[in-house]
């Protein structure tokens, strides 16, 4: 394994790929779907974007350690998002992280990691005197970014952010991964809006986060703030009507459904989350499962 811009010599990273971590919007766990999360293997590196609850364990049954992910996008800072960024950074540490790995992401990137870290300084600094082990504070690059353009590139890769629109945050960002094959776009949470068509056009794959009608009110049944959950979730998200006119408008390869709200109604049908993005897009869109590869 090797430290330079984050790339590592595990064997099979030469084409670029993506495979679905986490594929349920929202931050209710639940036993059919992990909260979102997707790697993908690009240009060498390992890049993990976002680290919803599950991901660590996902990860691995998708074949890779914790401490094989080198570079780590976070799209924003709701906990369906971010709940397992410290325990999977904790997680690589312990299984043997020796080299750095960079996390971006807008503020308070800064704030939600130095305040996991501290809650585990009792267990850490045991570690460290008693294994011996590097201290993790050294080894966890932060970047925090609030302006989109490109990230960071380098001969193999590209990686692009762009802010989109996720009311009431004011700083939420879809990611493009160019790499020498393939280009991929993850939308992370957004209304439609022009931004994201721009950072997604003509690339290979867009991976989209997507919220079904019928599923909303069956959602909000029963809770005491329903009325507020049904005004979030309409007024900052894509609904199914509207993603595969994305995908047209950017002129993408295929597109791949996730971030799915409601994300475990067996009421809601693989059929009914296709019918409508697939007459708007006439191409490829697949409703994306935990641990399909792209
Ligand atoms: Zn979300
Ligand atoms: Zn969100």
């Amino acid at each position: 394994m090797t430290a330079e811009n984050g790339r590592s010599d595990i064997p099979g990273l030469d084409s670029t790929r993506l495979i679905l971590l986490g594929t349920k919007g929202g931050p209710r766990p639940s036993i059919t779907r992990a909260n979102p999360a997707n790697l993908v293997v690009a240009g060498g590196a390992v890049i993990l974007v976002d680290c919803g609850y599950g991901v660590t364990r996902r990860l691995l049954e998708a074949g890779f350690h914790p401490h094989e992910v080198r570079t780590i996008l976070i799209t924003h800072h709701h906990s369906d998002h971010t709940l397992e960024l410290g325990p999977l950074l904790y997680n690589a540490w312990i299984g043997g992280l020796d080299e750095p790995v960079d996390v971006w992401g807008p503020p308070p990137l800064h704030g939600l990691i130095r305040g996991f870290l501290q809650s585990m300084s009792f267990d850490i600094g045991i570690r460290i005197a008693d294994e011996g082990r590097v201290d993790p504070r050294h080894l966890v690059r932060v970047h925090e970014f609030r302006e989109g353009g490109v990230l960071f590139e380098d001969g193999n890769l590209r990686v692009s952010a762009a802010r989109v629109h996720h009311p009431p945050l004011a700083d939420a960002y879809a990611f493009r991964i160019d790499a020498s094959d393939r280009a991929i776009v993850l939308s992370g949470d957004t209304t439609p809006c022009p931004e994201l068509i721009s950072l997604a056009r003509d690339a290979d794959v867009l991976v989209h986060e997507v919220l079904h009608p019928d599923g909303i009110d069956r959602l909000a049944s029963g809770l005491r703030q329903a009325r507020l959950l049904r005004e979030h979730l309409s007024a900052s998200h894509t609904l199914t009507e509207a993603v595969g006119k994305i995908a047209a408008s950017a002129r993408v390869g295929k597109l791949v459904l996730t971030h799915l709200v409601p994300g475990d109604d067996a009421a809601i049908t693989e059929d009914m989350w296709l019918d409508q993005p697939t007459r708007d897009f006439g191409k490829a869109v697949f409703v994306g499962h935990d641990l399909q590869p792209f």
